[in-house]
This record gives structure tokens, C-alpha cells and sequence, in this order.
């Protein structure tokens, strides 16, 4: 990959197609298409054609060899839908392809400045005849249906005709991969066509999933010089067939304009899709194009981190958060999955990644997106409470583990259902919200809702041991190489804290605003005892702590397990998880991905117990695999904590390129957007050590010292604040809004 900071290109058309058709995947949040190539790929080349919306999906009876009360009974896949991207160029007999004649010079690029991804191609057909070939597409972000591809062809030596053969093709279906769950689903699953028709050029395809009964339209127009446009409809696709006669030295040129609908969002998919792709067809290329610069100036401008002395990573960094935008879903049915819009890994669905990795990158730079991510999970507030009433449990809301509608779909209960800390996430999600925006009138409205709900389920899977302490037994925290145990550390802090939190935001309300919170206790008919439980649960729940290792023990049990072997494991047995029975894992001290050490990045802001957090680090580290992509980030940023500066840097290395440079291998199957949000992470709450704390933003910054100089953007309270920090000082800069006082190593510093 050339290192150009502001875009991705690639020279190399024939190595790691499948790589690359992820990292040029461009998306807005609804509608994603990965970078393959509109001519196609022969047979012998791995790659994966995709077309996804977010939330869009099938469901099918998950088979279970032995299937217990309140396991799942339906899984959730993202689908692959028709696919729009399809060109065939046909020259004196001959079809363009990469893997055919010569390919002179090649060029692909994708620039986060305007979204555009740009194929450029010289090639030499098997007759010799020769051609500058380009590709522009873009997925606009100002009409989100919407997907465009601009075709040229230069004619360098040839006279006579060309043909180009677009189409739209619904013969499509999804990965299979029954081993390896971050790849895709078990079972192949295709959309059933319902309809191809064409109206005055216009060619749409009708399809619809079998189960789920979501309807998707793909509507396709050209516009183009020729006037011999012919269109055939075939079983599945629909095939438009132009004619041009050039000759040396002509270009011709081709707009596709292709338009998605689906009855999850549409009322009329049809009627809505003609009347889009009319709109789109009486606007051109260029509008388009300068749309999306104009919404990229806008995200930069709240969103840039520069980086000086220091040039793949500026790239790496800034891909990440191109990534992020592209992925996010910006409706409320929608939320960001572990793949974002790039693949069908993890299935399409939403973890507590997109809490605790990705919500603190949009809650500081563009908040509204993260507000959105936050509506979401309201809008499955009621999935969540039936989830509560199946796992047995008489009040309050249980979030699933992993979900597109909002219902649980996780079949691996230990280190899926289990994991209840994803509860504790949102809530620490909705604090963070209301103390970086004071947005109040959120927290009256649903926030507030949520929290309760949260801290009763809570409330009720906990309970108070003899001394008086509040435990909470079988659950399963982070770290996936630790399942079902008591009194898991990390859970047991986001619980303390959302309890806390809950009890002070319901005192505020009760104070400001009575009457809001009457209608909200009448609403959840809430007891008088409940707010005071949730007090002293608050106050006496437990966290486990050993006198003599002085560190947080991960769980009860955790300590006395023996620690892995892991000088005897070989280093192709990583990661574990595809190598080692879980039973083999959950009987040691070995850990997934950061755990405690996540708890104390989310919860230890002060300087209180800085030594046990030492000790914890310490202790960790040693028994951490980082399987997950989730955990080298979060130890970059507990470095630079604990003062151990060079290896906050090497982590996060391993943080900031990921899927850039293919580092976990699997970065064909989909981006990692967790990681991606854990890279803004790093350089924020890792380099600048910025903090939310009571409501207040603090800074202990230190400058790595392969850097120059480190600049960027914080939404705050209504504010935008430059921060830029250099080798001996940080300065902030007031963009908008009012003066703010922050603390920068503990001082008090005035931004006017
Ligand atoms: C991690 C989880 C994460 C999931 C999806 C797993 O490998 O252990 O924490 O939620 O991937 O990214």
C-alpha cells in the first residue's frame, strides 16, 4: 500500500484482490459496496462481490445438537444483495479483463477527501489494441440509496466499436464459513427474485429473503452519449447494451446510477426507488462529487488527527476514521457492525464494540452520529426487556450480545449471552453522552429510561452476600478465554458506576425536573425502594482484590488457575480460539484481549490507586494473548498510563494499520471497526490522555518521541476545541463556542 495520507492506492491489480476489495469498500453508513471490480475476476482469483445495507437481513432456526431453555432460536446474517457494480467492455472480439492481454499500467486509489475510489487502467487487448480504461464510484452520503460508477474509455490506437454491457444481477448469495465465525454464517443464504422489469430504460430488480420477508429493489439508469441502448432480461439480471464507434484518440463515457430501496426503510420500495434514480439521473456525476467533498470538509474539519514526523501512520489513522464514518449507521434501525459495510464477518452484527471502541470517536467529533448509536439501542429497549423476562428475570431490560433487529442471536451462550457487561456498557455509554453534551433533554426522554431499566436487571442478576457485599455470579466479562464466573472485576465496576451514576442523574432530575421524571417513574412504575437499592448496591458492591499480589483479581477464581504454558505454544497456534477446546482455555490464566485493564481506562481517571493499576498492568500484560483486536489498544493506552511510554507506542503500531496492512490476516473477510475506534482511542485518551470525568475533560499528554508535533479535534459541550500537543507542550485552541476550563496534568487551564 503507497503511503499518500490523505487516500489508499494500490499498483498491484492481481495480488490480494480479496484484501483490497475490503479496503476499498465504500459505504455511507446504509448501503456499502466492496471494491471488486466491475469486469469481474476469473474464477481462480479469491474474492467476495458484496453489496450490503446495514440491518438488512435474514434469519434462519439456528440447529443446535442440544438446544436449552433461552437459547436463541433464530441467527441473523447481513445479506448479500444484487449486485449493480457489473461492466463488460467488449473490443474486436475481445473482453476486458485485468488477467487478459497486458495491463500497461495500473492504478486504484481511494481518497477520504471526497470519497470517490478511482481505477485507472492502460491495457492492451489480445489484439494489441490499446486504451486509458477508468472507474470512478462513489456511495453518495447526501442521498443514501444512492451508488454511481463513471466508466471512461480512451481509445489510443483503435478505430471500429466498443460495447459496453451494464447490468444488474440478483444471482447472488452469501459466505459460507462453518469454522471460523469471524468470516460469515454457517449456511449459504440467497435472496429469492421477485421481479425484473424495465420502464423507459430504467431496470429494476425485485428480491425478497425468505424468512425474514425484507424486501430490497436495485434500480439501474445510464446516461451516455450513445443512443442504441438495448436492454435484455435475462432470469436473474437485467443487461444494458451500448454502442459506440471511436476512433483514435475518442473517449467515451458512461454514468451508471444504481439506487437501493428496502421495506425495512421504504413504505413503497418501488415507487420510491423510480422516483430516486429519476432525481439522480437529472443531476450528474460532478454534483454528486462535489457533494461528497462537502460533506468530507465537514467531517474533517470536527474530526482530522495530524500526525507530524510520522506519514503511514497519518494514514493509517485517518483511513480508520474514514472507515468509521463510512460504516456507521445513521438511522435509528441501524448501528455499526463489527465489519462495518465491507464484508459479511460476524454476520453483520452489533457487539458492545460499538459502546465502549467506536461511540467515544463520534461522541468527540460529531455527536449527533453518536446520539444516533444511542437511539438504536432505545428503539430495541423492548426486545431487551422480553430477553430479560426469558432469562428469568422480573424486571428491567437485558441488551443482546450480538444483534441486527435488537433480538438476541448469539448461540455460544459462555462468551455471548453471558457477557451481561454489555448492559453496563450502554449505560456508560448514555453517562458519557450527557456529561460530554449536556444534553438533557436526551437523558429526560429515553436516557434516563435506559438507565433504570439497566441498573433493575442489573440489580436483579446481582445479589448481596453475607457480608453485606453486592456480587454478581455467572457472568462472563471481556476477556473471552474466561467464561461464566463471579464477580468479574470489570463487570463489577461498570455496574458499581451505573448504579452510582443513575442514583446522581435521578437526585439532578428530582431537582430540575420534577415533572419529567413523575411521568417517567409513572411510566416504569418505579417503587420507592428501587432508587435506594440501586444506592446501596452501588456503595457495596464488591471488587475483587488480592492482599498479597496487591492486584484486582480478573474474577473469585481467576487467581488460582494455573497460568498457560505459553512458552511451550507454538506461534501458529494463535489466535487460541482456533486451535484449543474452550474448555482448554477457560481452566488458565490466559487472557483474550484486555479485561481489567479495560476497567481502568474506563473507570480510574484520578491518581488514586495508580500503583495497583501498575500492578494490574503488569500482571496482565504477561498473561494477555491480544487474539481479539479489541485489546492492543486499550494496552497502548494503559501504557502511556502507568509511564511505560515506548510500549504505548508499539501497541498502538499495532493498533493504528491493521486491516491497512493486514496484520490479523482475516482483513479480507471485513474491517475491524472496533480496532478502528480503539486507534482514535489511543492517540486521545492514550498520547493526549484526555479524560471525561464529573463532567470535566482532563489532559496528561505525552508525545511519543517518533513524533514531531500532534494536532486534533474535540466536540465538547457545544464547543470545538483544537488541542495540539508538541515535545514539551500542549496547547487548545477555542474553535466555537463558549471559554472552557480543562485540566491539563492537573492544573487548571482557561480556553478562550
Ligand atoms: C471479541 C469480542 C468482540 C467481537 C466482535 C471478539 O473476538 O472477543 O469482544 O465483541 O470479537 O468484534
Amino acid at each position: 500500500m503507497i503511503s499518500n495520507t490523505w487516500s489508499i492506492s494500490n499498483k498491484d491489480f492481481n495480488k490480494n484482490v480479496k484484501l483490497n476489495e475490503t479496503l476499498f469498500t465504500i459505504a455511507n453508513g446504509y448501503l456499502g459496496i466492496r471494491g471488486n471490480f466491475e469486469e469481474g475476476v476469473p474464477q481462480s482469483v479469491p474474492s467476495t462481490k458484496g453489496t450490503y445495507i446495514n440491518a438488512f437481513f435474514e434469519s434462519a432456526e439456528i440447529q443446535y445438537g442440544e438446544k436449552l431453555f433461552g437459547f436463541p432460536n433464530k441467527s441473523q446474517s447481513i445479506v448479500n444483495l444484487i449486485d449493480a457494480q457489473g461492466f463488460q467492455i467488449k473490443i474486436d472480439k475481445d473482453i476486458f479483463s485485468l488477467f487478459s492481454g497486458e495491463v500497461i499500467d495500473y492504478n486504484r486509489s481511494l481518497d477520504f477527501r471526497d470519497a470517490i475510489s478511482n481505477r485507472e487502467i492502460h491495457w492492451k487487448s489480445p489484439k494489441g489494441h490499446e486504451f486509458l480504461i477508468t472507474f470512478k464510484r462513489l456511495v453518495s452520503f447526501e442521498v443514501k440509496e444512492l451508488f454511481l460508477i463513471q466508466l471512461t474509455i480512451k481509445s489510443l490506437n483503435y478505430s471500429g466499436e466498443i460495447e459496453v454491457i451494464s447490468s444488474v444481477d440478483g444471482n447472488v448469495s452469501n459466505m459460507v464459513s462453518e469454522d471460523d465465525p469471524r468470516v460469515g454464517a454457517h449456511s449459504a443464504k440467497s435472496l429469492e427474485i421477485e421481479d425484473l422489469t424495465t420502464i423507459k430504460n430504467f431496470s429494476f430488480v425485485t428480491a425478497c429473503t425468505e424468512n425474514t420477508k425484507q424486501k430490497v429493489v436495485c434500480g439501474i439508469a445510464h446516461t451516455t452519449s450513445a443512443n442504441n441502448e438495448q436492454v435484455e432480461i435475462q432470469e436473474k439480471s437485467i443487461h444494458h447494451n451500448f454502442k459506440y464507434l471511436v476512433k483514435v484518440g475518442d473517449e467515451i463515457a458512461i454514468t451508471k446510477y444504481a439506487v437501493y430501496t428496502d421495506s425495512r426503510r421504504h413504505s413503497s420500495s418501488f415507487e420510491q426507488n423510480n422516483q430516486l434514480l429519476s432525481e439522480a439521473v437529472n443531476k450528474n456525476f460532478e454534483h454528486y462529487c462535489d457533494q461528497q467533498k462537502k460533506y468530507l470538509q465537514d467531517f474533517w474539519s470536527k474530526a482530522d488527527v495530524c500526525i507530524s514526523g510520522d506519514d503511514k501512520l497519518q494514514q493509517g489513522i485517518r483511513f480508520n476514521m474514514y472507515h468509521l464514518l463510512q460504516s456507521v449507521g445513521k438511522d435509528k434501525l441501524s448501528n455499526i457492525s463489527a465489519k462495518g459495510l465491507t464484508g459479511e464477518g460476524y454476520e453483520g452484527h452489533y457487539f458492545w464494540d460499538t459502546e465502549i471502541y467506536i461511540f467515544p470517536f463520534f461522541l468527540f467529533t460529531n455527536p449527533e452520529l453518536a446520539k444516533n448509536l444511542l437511539e438504536y439501542r432505545y428503539s430495541i429497549l423492548e426486545n431487551a426487556r422480553n430477553r430479560a423476562i426469558e432469562m428469568g428475570h422480573n424486571k428491567g431490560v437485558l441488551f443482546p450480545w450480538r444483534t441486527i433487529n435488537g433480538d438476541e442471536c448469539s448461540p455460544f451462550f459462555p462468551a455471548g449471552t453471558a457477557q451481561y457487561h454489555i448492559n453496563a456498557d450502554i449505560a456508560y455509554s448514555i453517562i458519557q453522552y450527557t456529561e460530554a453534551t449536556d444534553d438533557f433533554q436526551f437523558l429526560i426522554d429515553k436516557g434516563m429510561e435506559m438507565l433504570i431499566e439497566i441498573s433493575r436487571l442489573m440489580f436483579d442478576v446481582g445479589h448481596f452476600r453475607r457480608d453485606g457485599l453486592f456480587c454478581i455470579d455467572a457472568v462472563t466479562g471481556p476477556d473471552e478465554y474466561t467464561c461464566i464466573v463471579n464477580n468479574n472485576y470489570y463487570t463489577n465496576t461498570l455496574t458499581k458506576h451505573l448504579f452510582l451514576k443513575t442514583v446522581q442523574f435521578y437526585k439532578e432530575l428530582q431537582e430540575n425536573s420534577p415533572e419529567d421524571l413523575h411521568e417517567l417513574e409513572s411510566k416504569l412504575n418505579l417503587q420507592n425502594d428501587e432508587i435506594l437499592n440501586f444506592e446501596n448496591a452501588g456503595l457495596k458492591t464488591f471488587l475483587p482484590f488480592d492482599e498479597e499480589l496487591q492486584i484486582h483479581p480478573q474474577d473469585d477464581s481467576f487467581l488460582n488457575k494455573k497460568v498457560w504454558d505459553f512458552e511451550n505454544t507454538p506461534k501458529e497456534n494463535y489466535p487460541l480460539l482456533l486451535n484449543y477446546h474452550p474448555l482448554s482455555l477457560y481452566r488458565y490464566q490466559v487472557c483474550k484481549q484486555a479485561d481489567t485493564i479495560l476497567s481502568h481506562f474506563l473507570l480510574d481517571s484520578g491518581d488514586d490507586n495508580l500503583q495497583i493499576i501498575k500492578n494490574d498492568f503488569n500482571y496482565y500484560e504477561k498473561i494477555t494473548t491480544h487474539d481479539s483486536s479489541l485489546s492492543t489498544c486499550i494496552f497502548s493506552i494503559m501504557s502511556n498510563r502507568v509511564g511505560q511510554y515506548s510500549k504505548a507506542y508499539d501497541y498502538f503500531m499495532n493498533t493504528a494499520r491493521l486491516d491497512i496492512d493486514n496484520l490479523h490476516h482475516n482483513s479480507s473477510d471485513g474491517i475491524h471497526t472496533a480496532c478502528m475506534g480503539g486507534s482514535w482511542m489511543s492517540i486521545v485518551f492514550g498520547f493526549a490522555g484526555m479524560r471525561l470525568d464529573k463532567g470535566r475533560l482532563s489532559f496528561r499528554p505525552n508525545l511519543p518521541k517518533q513524533w514531531k508535533n500532534l494536532k486534533f479535534s474535540i466536540s465538547f459541550k457545544n464547543r470545538q476545541i483544537t488541542c495540539s500537543m508538541d515535545k514539551d507542550k500542549m496547547t487548545f485552541d477555542l474553535i466555537d463556542g463558549e471559554p472552557l476550563t480543562v485540566l491539563l496534568d492537573s492544573k487548571e487551564i482557561l480556553i478562550k
